[in-house]
């Protein structure tokens, strides 16, 4: 069902590369200021366009806006023929031209996902260092985010060792997005200092205990979750992509909205299927995002703390009931809340702890045996040949990994 999805989006582009000759592929940056619906207006498309589209994807696509890398298909008089533009990092806004006018529909970023494990030894410093032998600066940023509540990156010295099992997406030869750090090991003293990421999305230390670090508050008071991110999945019955860039909590209506964590108002009014929505800007990047409110309280360019009280749970734009959404974003991209926010306790306890161990001894054996071979620099791949040792390659390919 996926590779006829994207069989039919290349004959697509096939079609238009071929009857359209003169027409020029633009690779631009969206202007964050610029809404979806200004963007249909300047090639002098119908905005109704959007109505096309079911309730969550009109949600969805009015999360277009931060500043993404986009592609366009424009003919020489100046027409457009498709445009690609991303919605977070798993789904993109595809507009294109037929023979009784434009379509749009939203469809999944193709791209490729990498297994790495890099060893590096310290020169200057972890971080410097990840940037200048990887060539990754957002490994290198994600690696001291998970690791800097659990050592003190000061006392690291030459020669210590730093490990890093992530995951990284690779969309036509560049890196897309944020690396998935599944595991990650700094040597400081002697002593290895180990994080690892659960199935919660959450780091924890070797012995299964949540890393102290500064969660944000909860949105309401009471939480009842009713549905959960999702980045992508295929839907069976409707037979599309759907996405869920944020978490659903049920709430009556008119129940007062907390802010998670201090911050500014940057936006408070109207965004499409999102109906009233208050956002705010904290600090490290982060924005969160307020929707479906039956009335805003907080104003654009007020400073709020956390708990301030910033509107009222309810119904506006696309919902089919009173409930919150709230989105977390990071550098304009959407991660699960659930992630940085408390809204269950700590620890992992009984099965779920068992479950963390097991995995945890998995890995540390595999990484163990890596760092015995003693190679300074290397990284694994599971895609591309040229760095793989075939020794690492069957092991991790006989315990499925
Ligand atoms: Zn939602």
């Amino acid at each position: 069902m996926k590779r006829i999805y994207f069989l039919r989006l290349w004959l697509i582009f096939l079609a238009l590369s071929i009857f359209t000759f003169a027409a020029k592929v633009k690779y631009s940056k969206w202007d964050r200021s610029v809404t979806f619906e200004q963007y249909l207006q300047n090639f002098h498309i119908d905005k109704k366009i959007i109505n096309t589209l079911d309730r969550d994807d009109q949600a969805l696509i009015s999360e277009i806006g931060y500043s993404q890398r986009y592609y366009e298909l424009i003919a020489s008089n100046g027409i457009l023929l498709q445009a690609l533009i991303p919605i977070g990092e798993e789904l993109q806004a595809h507009l294109f031209r037929t023979h009784t006018g434009y379509k749009l529909e939203i469809i999944p970023i193709a791209y490729q996902k990498d297994t790495h494990i890099a060893i590096l030894s310290v020169d200057k410093s972890p971080h410097l260092d990840i940037v200048n032998k990887i060539k990754n600066r957002r490994l290198a940023n994600e690696f001291t985010r998970v690791l800097k509540h659990s050592v003190n990156f000061r006392g690291v010295q030459k020669k210590d060792k730093i490990v890093i099992v992530y995951d990284q997406k690779m969309r036509l030869g560049q890196p897309l997005g944020v690396p998935d750090i599944k595991v990650a090991m700094l040597e400081s003293h002697g002593k290895k200092n180990y994080v690892f990421k659960h199935s919660d999305g959450k780091y924890y230390s070797a012995n299964g205990k949540a890393l102290v670090q500064k969660y944000m508050g909860k949105p309401l008071n009471h939480i009842r979750i009713t549905s959960r991110f999702t980045p992508r999945r295929w839907h069976p019955v409707l037979h599309k992509w759907k996405a869920h860039h944020g978490v659903d909590l049920g709430a009556k209506r008119g129940t007062p909205i907390l802010a998670a964590a201090d911050g500014k108002v940057i936006y408070s009014g109207w965004m499409g299927g999102y109906g009233k929505v208050i956002k705010i800007q904290h600090e490290d990047n982060y924005l969160t995002l307020y929707a479906h409110q039956s009335r805003l309280k907080a104003k654009v360019g007020q400073y709020v703390k956390k708990g301030t009280i910033i509107g009222y749970t309810g119904n506006s734009g696309r919902s089919t009931g009173p409930h919150l959404h709230f989105g977390l974003y990071k550098n304009g991209r959407p991660i699960d809340p659930m992630r940085l926010v408390k809204f269950t306790t700590d620890g992992l306890t009984g099965k779920e702890r068992h479950h963390f161990l097991n995995r945890k001894r998995k890995y540390t054996k595999i990484i163990n045996k890596i760092a015995e071979e003693n190679l300074p620099s290397f990284i694994w791949n599971t895609v591309n040949d040229i760095y793989v040792l075939p020794k690492m390659k069957t092991y991790y390919k006989n315990r499925g990994w």
